[in-house]
This record gives structure tokens, sequence and C-alpha cells, in this order.
């Protein structure tokens, strides 16, 4: 499946609450009918604008980030490099910043792509900060089709444990959605 079937052209790049639903592609899903009413069409186009913003001097390898919040807003987020390398920060980390700066929420759908627009999974630690903002049903869109949090990061560690073990102020329903 090439990258322009997984992801066709959205007709709108306004907020998702008036963006048409995409259609998402075929294939088996746990969400099922729920991931075909997200509007993956909309999260492509946005993750594909943020990943023309990238800074990557060093890999050019420019990545893009979107995600659908509980609200109907699209928080987006691009890659950014430094000179020392290891301090290089992906889409996600400033896809989940703007989310805390605009006002914090849940995440519900989630895309990422290349520089080619071409669908890319999250790095390891970067699935563990969706996991901080996700919706209990967030779903992603992955090199494999929709897939769950859970599929992507199972048995993760997250605020849960923290407020199990008393050491999170605010309970985990407050954790994330700050405003
Ligand atoms: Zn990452």
């Amino acid at each position: 499946m090439s990258a322009m079937d997984e992801f066709p052209p959205a007709t709108t790049t306004t907020a998702a609450g008036t963006a048409p639903a995409g259609t998402a592609p075929a294939g088996s899903t746990p969400a099922g009918a729920a991931a075909r009413d997200l509007p993956w069409a909309a999260l492509a186009e946005a993750a594909t604008a943020a990943m023309r913003k990238a800074y990557v001097p060093y890999s050019n390898f420019p990545v893009g980030a979107a995600a659908l919040t509980d609200d109907g807003r699209i928080v987006s987020g691009c890659n950014v490099e430094n000179a020392s390398y290891g301090l290089t920060l992906c889409a996600e980390c400033s896809l989940v910043s703007q989310l805390q700066m605009i006002g914090g929420g849940r995440l519900v759908a989630f895309s990422c792509v290349d520089g080619d627009g071409n669908a890319l999974m999250p790095c390891g630690r970067c699935r563990q900060l969706l996991y901080e903002f996700r919706a209990p049903d967030m779903l992603l869109m992955t090199v494999s089709g929709i897939k769950t949090m859970d599929e992507v990061l199972p048995d993760a560690f997250g605020p849960q444990h923290l407020a199990d073990a008393g050491r999170a102020g605010a309970g985990t329903t407050e954790i994330g959605s700050s405003t």
C-alpha cells in the first residue's frame, strides 16, 4: 500500500471540528467503526504540514506528527535536531508540548509521517510520551494499519503506577489534562 493510498489528501486544513472525516484504510482493527469515523486524512495532512517545518540538518530525515484531541483540536509537531545529536527532539516531543501549551487534553487519534508522507512508527520513547496523554481508546495510524495504544506499547508503565504508589499528587485523572 502506498502512502497516498493510506493517506488520501484532505480537503481542508482547518481544525478538526470542521474537517471532514477521513477514510480509514481497510483492514482489521479492534476499534472497527470508531476508527473509520476519525479524521485520518486531516491528521495525515496536519502531520505532513508539520513535517515540512522539521529542523533536520544532520539526518535530513524530517518527521511530522499530528493528533486529534478529545475536544476536537488537532495538535502537531516536527522533529528538531541538535548539533549534539543525542539532544534531538522527536516530532512527538513538540506535539505533546503544544498540547500542554494550548490547554492540555487527551489524544484520541495519532498520525506520524516521514519526509515522503509515509506512515511512520513512533520510536519507543515517543510511544511512552503518547501513552501519557492518551485517551482510553486512543488509536494510532501505523505502518501496519490502525492500532490501539496497548498494541504499540503493551503492559505500559504509566501515571497509574505512580498513583498506586501514592506518589502522584493530583491523581491520574488530572495528569496530562491540567489547564
Ligand atoms: Zn521518538
